[in-house]
C-alpha cells in the first residue's frame, strides 16, 4: 500500500538526499517544496521586488499570480528539476545569492498559501514523499510517516559547502554556515508555519550516521 512520507528539518540536514533515494527505492514520486520557495525567491529577484537592503512584499503578493512553478523529471540526473514560467532555473535557485532571500520570502502567508495548496494537489495521490520544513505540520498533517532530520550546524555547512564546490561554484565556508544558522533562525521563528517537528514525526540525528544506516533505518519504518 502506497504512503505519504514527509520530511522536515533543519537547512542542509540531509533531507532531499534521503528523499530522493527513498522515492527511487519506492517507485514514488519527490517533491523538493524548498526548490518551489527558492523559486519564486528567484522570480522576486528578476523582478526587483527584494534584494539584500529591501523587500517589497506587497508587489509580489500582488504578482502571485504570474508565477507558475512546474517539475519535470530529468532521467539523467534522476529527480525532476525546477521550472519557472516554463524556464528551468534548477541550477540558479541553488546558489547563495538566492539562499540568502528565499527565508524572507517564505515568512509571506500569501506566498507560503499558494505554494502549500500547490504541494497538496501533487500529494493527493499517495506514493509521495516531500521534503521542507512544514511537510509534516501543515501540508500533510495525516502523514502515515513523517520524519524530523537534524544535525550540527558545522556538519551541515560542511556539506553545503562541498555540494556548492562540486557544482563549480565560488564559495566561502563561513558565509555558508552563517546563512545555514540564519535560515534556521527565520524559519524556527516565523509566524506563520514556523518550522517545527511534528508530535508524531520521529526525529532523525544524522551528524554522525552515514548515509547507508540512515537509509535502512528509515526504510525498516516504512515497512513496520
Ligand atoms: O529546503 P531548502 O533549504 O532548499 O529551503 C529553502 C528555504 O525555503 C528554507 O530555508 C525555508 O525558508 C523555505 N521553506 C519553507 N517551507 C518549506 C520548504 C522551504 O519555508 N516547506
Amino acid at each position: 500500500k502506497k504512503i505519504t512520507i514527509a520530511i522536515d528539518g533543519f537547512s542542509s540536514t540531509g533531507k532531499s538526499t534521503i528523499a530522493k533515494q527513498l522515492a527511487k527505492e519506492l517507485g514514488y514520486i519527490y517533491v523538493d517544496t524548498g526548490a518551489m520557495y527558492r523559486a519564486v525567491t528567484l522570480y522576486a529577484m528578476q523582478q526587483n521586488y527584494i534584494s539584500e537592503t529591501f523587500f517589497n512584499s506587497k508587489e509580489l503578493i500582488a504578482d502571485l499570480d504570474n508565477i507558475s512553478l512546474s517539475f519535470t523529471f530529468n532521467e539523467q540526473l534522476g529527480f525532476a528539476e525546477m521550472f519557472l514560467n516554463n524556464v528551468n532555473v534548477e541550477k540558479e535557485i541553488r546558489t547563495i545569492e538566492v539562499s540568502k532571500l528565499v527565508s524572507k520570502v517564505a515568512t509571506i502567508s500569501d506566498v507560503r498559501k499558494k505554494l502549500v495548496k500547490e504541494q497538496q494537489e501533487m500529494g493527493k495521490n499517495k506514493g509521495i514523499v516531500m521534503d521542507g520544513r512544514d511537510i509534516g505540520t501543515v501540508v500533510f498533517p495525516n502523514a502515515e510517516l513523517k520524519l524530523f532530520m537534524t544535525a550540527s550546524a558545522d556538519k551541515r555547512a560542511t556539506r553545503r559547502y562541498k555540494e556548492l564546490l562540486d557544482r563549480g561554484d565560488k564559495v566561502n565556508y563561513e558565509e555558508i554556515l552563517l546563512n545555514v544558522q540564519e535560515r534556521d533562525r527565520i524559519d524556527s521563528t516565523r509566524e506563520d508555519s514556523p518550522l517545527t517537528k511534528a508530535d508524531d514525526a520521529i526525529e532523525f540525528d544524522n551528524s554522525d550516521m552515514g548515509l547507508k544506516e540512515q537509509f535502512e533505518r528509515i526504510m525498516s519504518l516504512v515497512n513496520a
